[in-house]
């Protein structure tokens, strides 16, 4: 498991309170990779390949930027109008859960294709948006157990 922290912006699109106002959260995430046999070291992969892809991606896509729903033209809009400005458009609303997911399933596939030689698999990945609350996706979790999602993204993900 590797963590990687970052700190970024986001609001929460349509929620009932303090969350729908531009915000921001020191996160940490955790990557969870195991693989299918270790290598002639003792290792399933050297944290060192993980943190350069990982703490790479979440460096040049989240970190210092803002984080925002893809369908939030209002927030967009606003942030577009700052120079510069770093803004990621996300294609669900930017809860912990949802970016947990989106990591797992829409950005860790193909990074970790990357690693030659080892044949790995990202199984969990957990945002923890405070020291207290965090959010967690698996690659075994059924679309039931994810109450949080918007049914946007879970349609995208299970279709
Ligand atoms: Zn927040």
């Amino acid at each position: 498991m590797r963590k990687v922290q970052f700190c970024a912006g986001h609001r929460l699109l349509g929620h009932e309170g303090k969350c729908a106002n531009l915000h921001g959260h020191n996160y940490l995430v955790e990557f969870h990779v195991t693989g299918r046999e270790v290598d002639e070291l003792g290792r399933v992969v050297d944290f060192a390949v993980i943190n350069k892809l990982f703490k790479g991606w979440i460096d040049d896509n989240w970190d210092h930027g803002f984080i925002v729903w893809d369908q939030d033209k209002n927030a967009i809009d606003a942030l577009k109008q700052v120079e510069p400005n770093k803004i990621y458009q996300l294609p669900c609303n930017p809860t912990a859960e949802n970016m947990a997911r989106y990591l797992l399933t829409e950005i860790s596939p193909s990074l970790i294709d990357n690693i030659e030689g080892y044949d790995l698999q990202m199984t969990k990945v957990v945002v923890w948006e405070t020291e207290n609350a965090y959010a967690e996706a698996t690659l075994d979790a059924k679309p039931e157990s994810l109450p949080e999602m918007t049914d946007q993204v879970r349609n995208a993900i299970y279709s």
